[in-house]
């Protein structure tokens, strides 16, 4: 078993309004309060974001974005700086998600240039990566990984306060997750691919795995030796559905 700390997050994606990220956090904390063997982090939208840092002040529980932009300030309507998710209390930014690359056309060039800005105002990076349906059927799926974590993380790029998120396309919001031997053996993959960037160093990182998490799959996914934590879309707008991903047993 590895010594890599379990790390379990939520993406909320574009859902709750503030009462409702009151109501959730107001139930969630007491729920895990003593669950600190793990990291446990929430991405609420921009709105929330503020009303979050509040509740989540003095909690086990960190605050994560789910974008930044690339840039410190500016001319750059609607965008949102590293700077001011620092500021209001923010530890990680989710980059490079593949709503984002799919929906909003990031490129690995942006999402490099994204986890270059964020690293610098002291974020931690939840650096996502995956590859589509027709990416796995074809055979490609090593391929892709390969050029999204060398593109992505380009530029020596300090691998510590990151994680990678392992999130194949085909299983996100679909109900089919990957199987846990699916899922281990790109894990493994993905740690060696790190072994040629960063050393020994990759053996310290964690890599989640995400698409369908459920507190049913949770526990066999967790079991795997390169699976050291998940990020949780649909299952974690749920108190208790998220709270019981959270309390997985190994
Ligand atoms: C995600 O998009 O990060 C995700 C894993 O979503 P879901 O859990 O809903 O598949």
């Amino acid at each position: 078993m590895t010594m890599r700390k379990p790390f379990i997050a939520a993406n909320w994606k574009m859902n709750k309004t503030l009462s409702e990220t009151e109501e959730f956090l107001s139930q969630f904390v007491p729920e895990v309060k003593n669950e600190h063997d793990r990291d446990i982090v929430i991405a609420p939208p921009f709105t929330s974001l503020p009303l979050a840092a509040e509740k989540l002040r003095n909690t086990n529980i960190a605050l994560a974005s789910q974008d930044v932009f690339y840039e410190e300030k500016g001319a750059y309507t609607g965008e949102i700086s590293p700077l001011m998710l620092a500021d209001i209390g923010c530890k990680y930014v989710i980059i490079g998600h593949s709503e984002r690359r799919q929906f909003f056309s990031e490129t690995d060039e942006i999402v490099n240039k994204k986890v270059k800005t964020a690293k610098k105002a002291g974020l931690g990076v939840i650096f996502c990566i995956g590859e589509t349906l027709d990416e796995r059927e074809t055979g490609k799926t090593l391929e892709i990984l390969e050029r999204e974590i060398e593109k992505g993380l380009d530029g020596h790029i300090d691998p510590m306060e990151m994680v990678i998120a392992y999130e194949p396309i085909w299983a996100i919001g679909t109900g089919k997750t990957a199987t846990p031997g699916q899922a281990q053996e790109v894990h493994a993959y993905i740690r060696k691919k790190l072994e040629v960037l960063y050393g020994n160093k990759a053996d310290e990182l964690c890599i989640l795995y995400g698409g369908s998490v459920t507190p049913d799959n949770i526990d066999s996914l967790m079991a795997c030796n390169d699976i050291d934590g998940a990020l949780v879309g649909g299952a974690s707008l749920k108190v208790d559905s998220f709270a019981s991903i959270v309390k997985f047993r190994r």
